[in-house]
């Protein structure tokens, strides 16, 4: 499997968003040596002083697909989930100054954590869903699938004109505002529409 995250794709400034919207959504990709095994704690890496969550949510694409229409893309998934993003911010930020791709930065071991899945039948509107991520229990970041800048069928739609999808692939939709460091001993957990869909230990 392979994981296809979107970079920026929520604003604070939501009644700007038709102008201000970016012409294309920036993608990058996790290796499957990325996913956090389940129970598993979360090591931050010796080469990062930054490491950051980001809290997002999630597609388990369930077929084989390439060129999905936004208005087919709903037959491509059944499952709905929470994760995080881990970055190194300031590896990170060292290769976009360089112009460099991000994956050292994005795509190392255990970055990708993704949590229990939920039918997505479960919800009445997928573009409406409250999530969140907490920090040793208090709320650090909150968002909202409807205040995507593209929604979850457009990116499958986007995402598959360059990547065919496969079953089994899981897409990252993105995080909202909020995002920032993590310490060792750190605790974090992630709720949709109230059902904490993980937790994770950092060391
Ligand atoms: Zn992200």
């Amino acid at each position: 499997m392979k994981i296809i995250c979107i970079g920026r794709n929520y604003t604070d400034h939501i009644k700007e968003l038709d102008n201000e919207r970016p012409t294309e959504p920036v993608i990058f990709i996790k290796p499957d040596s990325a996913v956090l095994p389940k129970e598993q704690d979360f090591y931050i890496p010796e080469f990062s002083n930054d490491l950051h969550y980001e809290v997002e949510v999630l597609i388990k694409i369930k077929k084989v697909g390439k060129h999905i229409k936004a208005k087919f893309a709903h037959s491509y998934y059944d499952e709905i989930g929470l994760g995080i993003d881990f970055t190194a911010r300031d590896v990170q930020t060292a290769l976009k100054n360089k112009g460099l791709p991000w994956e050292k930065a994005k795509g190392f071991d255990g970055s990708a954590v993704i949590g229990n899945w939920l039918d997505k039948t479960k919800f009445k509107d997928l573009n409406n869903l409250e999530f969140s991520l907490s920090k040793n229990d208090k709320i650090v970041q909150k968002g909202n699938t409807k205040l995507m800048l593209w929604k979850i069928d457009e990116l499958i739609a986007y995402v598959s004109t360059f990547f065919m999808l496969k079953k089994g692939d899981v897409l990252f939709t993105g995080t909202p505002s909020g995002v920032g460091k993590v310490e060792p001993n750190d605790y974090l957990a992630g709720e949709l529409q109230g059902h904490q869909l993980f937790s994770v230990k950092i060391k």
